[in-house]
Order: structure tokens, then sequence, then C-alpha cells
């Protein structure tokens, strides 16, 4: 293992992270102000269908923050070397997603003005959407820094062994993937950046190589090490 490298968020990518972190907490308080509201206005067997309405808003505003949170996250991820920053930071989306139902649940269930029927109509769909906000928003496999920097380095040295230059590949603004030709089919007439692969998964978040560009440079290359990198892990 030579020229190890360690990852670093571009600020470019940082800024890009900020944003989507900015939407994702107002899409969070927006979702609280829906839970608030629906507490103190729509727990009455009057309004059930109103109380359904909001549930389901209040799910997407709490999906829509915690995906965009997660998409910040791969930007910009937390380092394993502080295990409670990093838990929250990577679980904050099933924490804020549980919170946007939980009052809501206990309050339904506690009601005594409600019927038995409407407190198990909305009490269930209440609960299943905590359970869902809660699941969507957990991330089981989340980024860190260790983990980008341990693909970064295992990714330079599979372009080495395929003769591609890891200082010098390409990529496009969209899509997860590098390449080693910059008249690879996928990126023809597209604005390109070009840099090593450890710019490109700074700039990106995870950045893998194109299958095309592998093929065409494991055709100067050992057959061993070509499984290797088309299909990494
Ligand atoms: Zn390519």
């Amino acid at each position: 293992m030579s020229d190890q490298v360690v990852f670093e968020a571009s600020p470019e990518a940082k800024g890009k992270a900020k944003q989507f972190r900015l939407i994702a907490v107002l899409a969070w308080l927006l979702a609280m102000a829906g839970q608030v509201y629906a507490i103190l206005k729509l727990i009455s067997d009057d309004t059930l269908v109103m109380l359904i309405v909001a549930i389901v808003v209040i799910l997407i505003l709490a999906i829509t923050g915690s995906t965009l949170w997660k998409k910040a996250n791969k930007l910009d991820p937390a380092s394993e070397a502080e295990p409670t920053r990093f838990f929250i930071q990577n679980q904050l989306g099933a924490i804020m997603g549980v919170l946007a139902f939980l009052p809501l649940v206990l309050m339904i269930l506690t009601n005594k003005n409600i019927s038995g029927k409407t407190k198990g109509i909305a009490g269930s769909i209440a609960a299943l959407a905590m359970v869902a906000a809660g699941i969507t928003g957990a991330d089981f496999d989340p980024p860190s820094i260790e983990k980008y920097t341990e693909e970064i380095n295992a990714q330079n040295e599979a372009a080495r062994s395929l003769n591609i230059n890891s200082d010098n590949v390409y990529w496009s603004k969209a899509g997860n993937k590098y390449h080693a030709y910059d008249d690879c089919q996928y990126i023809k007439g597209k604005a390109l950046s070009s840099g090593s692969i450890k710019d490109s998964w700074e700039e990106k978040g995870i950045s893998e190589l194109c299958k095309v560009c592998a093929k065409k440079a494991a055709k100067s290359a050992v057959p061993a090490e070509v499984k290797e990198l088309v299909a990494p892990e």
C-alpha cells in the first residue's frame, strides 16, 4: 500500500450538503408544525379524514427531510472517530421521523373524546406512519470519512493495476462514476471535471469507475485484477 490518501469533502460538496441539511431541517420543522396542528385541531370523530390527510402530509415531509439529510451525509460524511456525533448525524432522520409522530400517536391513544373506532383507525395509521418514517430515516449503511478513505485507496490501487492514471480521471456533475477516458460514451458532450480519483470522491461523495472504461482499460491488464475492479465489495 503506497500513496495512501485521506478523504476530505471539497468546499463545493460541503456547500451542497449544507443546503440539503437546511432544507431537511425546514421539512422537519413543517412536519412538527403539522403534528402540533393535528394534535390541537384534528383529533375528533368529525375530522378523522382530515387527520389521515395530515398524517400523510407529515409523513411526506418527514421522508423528504431524511432523504435530503442522508444525501448531505453522503457528500459530507461524519467521522467514526466521534461515535456519538457519528450516530446522531447518521440516524437523525430516524429520530426526527419518530418524533414527528410519537406525540400524535400518544395523544390519539389517550384521547377520551373520540370513539373506539376512530381511535383504532387513526391510532394505527399514525403508528404505521411513525414506523415508516423511522425506517426510511435510518441509515443502515452510514457513510464515513474512514469508509471513503478506505474505498478511495482501494480504487486507486485497482485503477493503477489497470494502467489507469488515478490522478487523471474524468466525471460529469450528475452520476456517481468516474471515467478513465474523456471520450467515454457516457460523458460525451457533457461538461466534465477532471482530477484524481480522490478529487472525484471529494466533489461527489461516492464515486466508482465506469464499467465501460474499466472494460476498455482491462484489455491491456491482468484478468484477475479486472474482476476485482468491475465487481467491488
Ligand atoms: Zn466511462
